[in-house]
């Protein structure tokens, strides 16, 4: 049962759900709805001050949705459902670790309802996206009461969705050779304990971490620990090692050495899975 009470809008553009995020206090942003629901019924204040007032349904806004190649690589609709993400060929070719985050993430009826934009959005806990977009060197397309803007997702992870805002496409470059993900889940929720996504570039691997950490993050110390190589799963684990522990924040029944180990260890699976661990 939801106890607040909001108004229902569904704009027929862009433009017009830009205006009424722009002029009603309250104002969210709705897509797949599997994360803002739960939280209206479990009350969960992530919402700010001024909690949800109005739901603006984005979900009839064409211009939204589709998976395309540009010239520099893939344009990834922000409606794009997760189950529509992990069954695209163009994104199973340019951006595995995305494909493999989003098969990852919670069930079939999740993955049916739920949307990138979402999943990079939503606030409050870890999810899986962010951090195959950091790992890939991704772009959030943004719309808004200034006009449109571009971040990384490692900027966009660090401050959340801009209020006022829809989040219209996730951009992701053509740059490296393999890319992957894997993830330790919460055996009731699905959502990760821990997940780590890598992105083999000429530079070296770009290693990304959620769950684990206060939020997704790219672990440039332990890239510049590995680079050179030889890569291997000792190499790995003792990057790891390197870190400062307090980069690990403990959760329920665990510590900050197990999930710095775990981290390691689910890096070291997905560059052998990405082929830079024989
Ligand atoms: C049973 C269950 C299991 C789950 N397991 C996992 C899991 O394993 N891993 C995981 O990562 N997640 C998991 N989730 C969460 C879920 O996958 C996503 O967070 C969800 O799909 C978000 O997408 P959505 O389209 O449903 O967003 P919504 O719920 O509609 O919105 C989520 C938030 O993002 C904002 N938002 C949505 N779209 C946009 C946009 N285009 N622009 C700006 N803001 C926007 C909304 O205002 C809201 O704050 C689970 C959820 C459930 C119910």
């Amino acid at each position: 049962m939801i106890l607040t009470e909001f108004d229902y809008v569904r704009p027929v553009g862009l433009d017009e759900a830009l205006t009424l995020l722009a002029g009603t206090r309250g104002a969210r942003v709705l897509a797949g709805g599997q994360s803002l629901l739960p939280g209206l019924r479990t009350g969960e204040n992530a919402f700010g001050a001024d909690g949800v007032r109005l739901l603006v349904d984005i979900r009839g806004l064409d211009e939204l949705g589709g998976i395309a190649r540009g010239p520099g690589g893939l344009r990834i609709g922000s409606l794009t459902t997760l189950a529509e993400l992990a069954a695209d060929p163009l994104v199973l070719a340019g951006a595995p670790e995305l494909a493999a985050a989003a098969r990852a993430n919670g069930d079939p009826q999740v993955r049916n309802l739920g949307t990138v934009g979402g999943n990079l959005a939503a606030p409050g806990r870890a999810t899986d996206l962010p951090v195959a977009a950091i790992a890939a060197d991704a772009t959030v397309e943004l719309a808004g009461p200034g006009g449109r803007s571009a971040v990384s997702a490692e900027e966009f992870a660090a401050g959340g969705a801009p209020a006022r805002s829809v989040v219209t496409a996730l951009l992701v470059p053509d740059a490296g050779r393999a890319g992957a993900f894997e993830k330790t889940a919460d055996r009731a929720t699905r959502y990760p304990v821990c997940a780590a996504a890598v992105r083999i570039t000429a530079d070296g691997p770009r290693i990304a971490v959620t769950g684990a950490t206060p939020r997704a993050l790219r672990l440039r110390g332990v890239e510049d620990r590995l680079r050179g190589g030889p890569y291997t799963t000792e190499a790995v684990l003792a990057a790891f090692r390197g870190e400062p522990r307090e980069l690990f924040v403990p959760g329920r029944g665990t510590s900050a050495e197990y999930l710095g180990h775990l981290a390691g260890v689910l890096t070291a699976r997905a560059l052998a899975k990405a082929g830079a661990i024989a």
